[in-house]
């Protein structure tokens, strides 16, 4: 049997080396990988809309012939070039219209027939596309694969057509189809009503009719939840069997700092913090997430269940994603235990370790750790480093899970044997969905804010009326309040037609905030700085903070009540949820202005969906459906990314179905070492090596 996986795809016909490359970039390395590289849609040319027809704002697909051609400048922006293309048929004519791409009209002789697909927007009273994908089709027609029949359509890799694209994959299925070998169980497919492995690849790229392509759908979408559910099924049957640490629930230190407080947890805090207790109490290793919006205070709950670990003398490690948030929490929780501590009799030792720390001071805090003088460790990743070795770590908090990937949260647990893990979000996943996507976790959540919070005012502005957003930041100033202005990158980008930080800041102080006192923060700079300019933004030393999204998560400063975010097209639902979430942390009114050109239907329905909601949960399930799973978990989930066409929303039964399918599978077979399971635990751990582990060891 040949491993299709392992035959590189410069071996494929059609494809040679220098193809080999453009493929490799967008991660088509294999023979597998183009195989599993689905279209991204589907046109029907077995039948094409008239142009009488057409739907106003909808994506459309027609055929026509190519009447006119024209060109003219763009009176907006100069050595801007608009290509104008006329198109009809029979039944009425249409104009297409492309920006600096004047180069294409050596392509569109009148008469040329196309097969052109965008949406028909209306302007200056005339139908149009904006920048339509098109095909030239040849009047002697001889590709069977892009005429009369369903046609898949495929992103496609740099300087090839969907033309070549689709005589690569269709001799490639032609090729290799005969010789795949399907891995999942024959009983399976039969009770799920699964097509096999051959027919679905040749189904998801050249579907006789749209129900082949469904099932085909279908069987893929339930290969990939099944290999997805089938890791955390075996672990979560492996970790029942390990011994973890019951810890104490006696004591005050936990009860204390409560209770020293300036102000009273949320019954949704409470609730939780009990949950995690109850946990920390079994002999089982705790694995729970914590789900919160931003500023929902889990810190609080954190430090609570850290204290409960310490006040029975186990250490806690506490990992946070960026520098300036590990010392935010740092000097918090310093300055909140101390009082505690005082009171007590007994001193806590609080560590700070982060990269920027020289040599002799992590050897200080190694060593603290080592012989346990540290009882809790606040850090980013330099927790993760070999010279970090507890005497007797308790408890793990990770927060802001999504900013780490799986392997990483992985290990800071190991430091310790067995010890109890709480992960920590603030990028909610709807309920259902975190249940079964992370179906070895246990999941809290916190869904409450304290009391007194304003709900945050959100508006949004174009890029040729941001006046009014500065107007609207001067005032708060005023107030004595404090300003964040948000860039996507530090440098501008000409390419991309975006302005950064560091150019922005210098113009900002010369002319429109001028009589202000301006700062600039950026992931380039210095640890030191960053941290110098942050205290004086803490102290009010600074009115406004110009910044790059270092400022993403966690930060917490009361009087900032201002955000602007320019070019928020660029930034994800999500992304700009948490942005947000910066401001509105005290009583006060709080702003964020969306600085915007979206373009994109995709971007406006972004835009509009921050303008609305103000709640977590509600944004994120927009961004899912906006984006998809694939995208709104990122690469770094490692895992949820293999998720190239499942989508948990929209196929919640089949999901369900597979992860049925995983536990019953693993009750049966737990090591995957039956024959009818043979295949199937090569791809698993094809595609999942690192769980060699938790199937051999049993
Ligand atoms: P997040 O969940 O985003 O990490 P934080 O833990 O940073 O939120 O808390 C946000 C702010 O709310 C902090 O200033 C914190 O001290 C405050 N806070 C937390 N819990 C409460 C509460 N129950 N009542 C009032 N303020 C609270
Ligand atoms: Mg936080």
């Amino acid at each position: 049997m040949e491993k299709l996986h392992e035959i590189a795809i410069r071996y494929i016909k059609g494809i040679g080396p220098k193809r080999a490359r453009v493929f490799n970039k967008l991660g088509i390395k294999t023979i597998e990988d183009l195989l599993y590289y689905f279209p991204k849609r589907y046109e029907d040319r077995t039948k094409f809309l008239s142009i009488s027809r057409l739907k106003e704002g909808e994506y459309q697909t027609i055929r026509a012939r190519v009447l006119a051609t024209g060109e003219k400048q763009s009176w907006r922006r100069r050595g801007f070039k608009i290509l104008e293309v006329a198109v009809g048929d029979d039944t009425g004519k249409l104009f297409c219209v492309w920006f600096n791409q004047a180069y294409l009209k050596d392509y569109f002789k009148p008469g040329t027939t196309l097969i052109l697909y965008g949406r028909i927007e209306r302007y200056a009273g005339r139908l149009q596309m904006n920048s339509p994908e098109f095909e030239i089709i040849l009047d002697k027609e001889d590709g069977s694969l892009s005429i009369a029949r369903i046609v898949p359509t495929y992103t496609l890799p740099e300087g090839i057509t969907q033309r070549n694209m689709r005589r690569i994959i269709y001799q490639l299925l032609d090729e290799y189809l005969p010789k795949i070998n399907d891995f999942l169980p024959y009983d399976i497919r039969a009770r799920n009503n699964l097509l096999n492995l051959a027919q679905s690849l040749r189904f998801i790229h050249f579907p006789d009719n749209l129900g082949a392509q469904k099932e085909a759908y279908q069987r893929l979408s339930f290969e990939e939840f099944f290999l997805f559910q089938l890791p955390l099924a075996l672990r979560k049957s492996k970790k029942k069997e390990r011994p973890g640490i019951a810890h104490k629930l006696e004591g005050d230190l936990a009860d204390n700092f409560a209770a020293s407080l300036p102000f009273k947890l949320t019954l949704a805090q409470k609730k939780v913090v009990d949950e995690i207790k109850s946990d920390m109490a079994k002999p089982q290793p705790m694995q729970r997430l914590l789900q919160g919006d931003v500023g929902s205070g889990k810190t609080v709950v954190a430090t609570i269940a850290s204290l409960t670990a310490i006040q029975g003398g186990y250490q806690a490690g506490f990992m946070v994603p960026t520098e300036i948030l590990a010392r935010q929490h740092f000097e918090r929780i310093k300055c909140q235990s101390v009082k505690v501590s005082r009171c007590q009799g007994k001193k806590i030792n609080i560590g700070l370790l982060t990269s920027s720390a020289t040599k002799s001071e992590k050897e200080k805090i190694y060593q603290g750790i080592k012989e346990g003088k540290i009882d809790l460790v606040i850090g980013t990743h330099a927790l993760l480093e070999e010279g970090v070795q507890f005497k007797n770590l308790g408890l793990v908090v990770i927060d802001e899970q999504h900013k780490f990937g799986v392997g990483q949260r992985a290990l800071l647990p190991e430091k310790g044997v067995n010890p109890d893990v709480l992960i920590m979000t603030a990028t909610p996943i709807p309920r259902t969905l975190a249940i079964t996507l992370y179906a070895d976790l246990d999941v809290s959540v916190i869904n409450e804010l304290p009391p007194g919070r304003v709900a945050i005012k959100t508006r949004l502005f174009s890029q040729k009326e941001e006046n009014p957003a500065y107007n609207l930041a001067k005032e708060e100033i005023k107030k004595g309040h404090q300003v964040y202005i948000i860039y996507p990158v530090i440098e501008e980008s000409y390419a991309l037609d975006i302005a950064g930080a560091k150019k922005m800041y210098e113009e900002f102080k010369k002319k429109e905030f001028k009589d202000f006192r301006l700062g600039l923060i950026h992931g380039r700079m210095k640890q030191k700085e960053q941290d110098e300019i942050m205290l004086k933004f803490k102290q009010r030393q600074l009115d406004i903070l110009v910044s790059t999204t270092v400022l993403e998560v966690g930060i917490d400063i009361a009087n900032a009540t201002c955000m602007i975010v320019q070019h928020a097209e660029r930034f994800g639902l999500s992304q700009l949820h948490q942005l947000r979430g910066r401001v509105g942390r005290g009583a006060q009114e709080s702003f964020c202005l969306l600085i915007s050109n979206a373009a994109s239907a995709e971007a406006k329905a972004r835009m509009e969906a921050m303008v609305r909601y103000n709640d977590g949960f509600r944004i994120a399930e927009e961004d899912l459906k906006i984006r998809g799973p694939g995208e709104f978990f990122g690469q770094r989930q490692h895992g949820l990314s293999e998720l190239r066409i499942g989508n948990p929303l929209t196929q919640m039964q089949l999901l369900k179905r597979a992860r049925e399918e995983a536990i019953r599978l693993v009750s049966l077979d737990a090591n995957l070492v039956s024959r009818q399971n043979l295949a199937l635990k090569e791809k698993l751990l094809q595609r999942f090596p690192e769980y060699e582990k938790l199937i051999v060891v049993g």
